[in-house]
């Protein structure tokens, strides 16, 4: 037996950025995920549209700092993706600003938590638009001219919610679950179109509204932050570990590569364990 050698890897500096020449649309990427998703497609070298709500002047910030760092070009759609109108108003500026979309990432959403028969109606329709039918109605716009152009790349921020249920989450556990079946649709129609559509399902993930959940439930149950993250949040997750912007970021960049090519139509948990329950 022979033992096998290893080339020495080309430093990131003498790498080709794996994206570059690709525009790529991330909903809800103004904070949060959306945002470490933004930075990892933007540092291989793809355009960014960034999409969702905020202060102007820090969006304003963001943007530009993104479009400096990785010396690519960066636009915002304050989009109220609530609005199918306004989904679709979001990807022509896409389209008009940047060219065609290659690249679609739609992670926007919102939660909220009550009893189902306690639930506002008006919070069932609110994260049934954002969660679920924004995707729809951005997809319908985006399938066209990846198809026509032979690729595409089609990314649906779901949950661990798309695949298993937890109490007084009725609607985001309905949404998520929505999402993952769109997801499979898509990719079957799209199969022999070069345009791939998976499903991310995080866990817990490490994000400044998580940071703040523990902050607060530390002070309201009058328990340590290890216990709220241990025993409340990270309850599910049998690693008892968040899983981070940087790996969603890092997944993303990974599905848009060429070693995506055949992944499609996957739900692909990121959660510790937590499905394997
Ligand atoms: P976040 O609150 O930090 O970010 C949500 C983003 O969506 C923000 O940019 C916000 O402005 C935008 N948004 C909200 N309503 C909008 C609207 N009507 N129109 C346009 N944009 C809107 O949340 P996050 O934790 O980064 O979550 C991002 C996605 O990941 C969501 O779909 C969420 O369900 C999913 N997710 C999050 C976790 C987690 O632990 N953080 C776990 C599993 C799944």
């Amino acid at each position: 037996m022979t033992l096998q050698t290893f080339e020495p890897q080309p430093t990131q500096s003498s790498m080709a950025r794996r994206l570059q020449g690709r525009t790529a649309l991330v909903t809800g990427s103004t904070s949060g995920i959306g945002l470490g998703v933004a930075k990892a497609l933007a540092a291989e070298g793809a355009d960014i549209v960034l999409n969702g709500l905020g202060l102007p002047s820090a969006i304003e910030a963001t943007r530009a700092t993104l479009a400096d760092a990785h010396a690519v070009r960066v636009e915002h759609s304050a989009a109220d993706l609530s609005d199918p109108g306004a989904v679709r108003e979001m990807m022509t500026f896409a389209r008009d600003k940047l060219g065609p979309v290659d690249i679609l990432v739609n992670n926007a959403g919102i939660q909220f938590v009550s009893p189902v028969e306690e639930f506002p109606e008006a919070k069932w329709d609110a994260i049934l638009a954002i969660n679920l039918s924004s995707s729809f109605h951005a997809i319908k716009a985006a399938l066209p001219d990846m198809k026509s152009r032979g690729w595409g790349r089609i990314i649906n921020v779901a949950s661990a919610h798309g695949l298993v249920a937890s109490p007084f989450k009725s609607a985001y556990v309905a949404a998520k679950h929505g999402l993952v079946g769109l997801t499979k649709t898509v990719a079957l129609e799209a199969a022999t179109a070069g345009v791939t559509c998976n499903a991310i399902c995080p866990g817990y993930v490490w994000t400044p509204l998580v940071e703040k959940q523990i902050e607060d439930q530390a002070h309201a149950h009058k328990i340590s932050r290890e216990a709220v993250i241990n025993d409340v949040l990270l309850a599910a997750q049998p690693n008892k570990q968040f899983a981070t912007v940087e790996q969603i970021g890092a997944l993303v960049v990974f599905l848009c590569g060429n070693a995506g090519d055949c992944i499609t139509g996957s739900a692909l948990s990121v959660d510790g364990g937590w499905t394997a329950h």
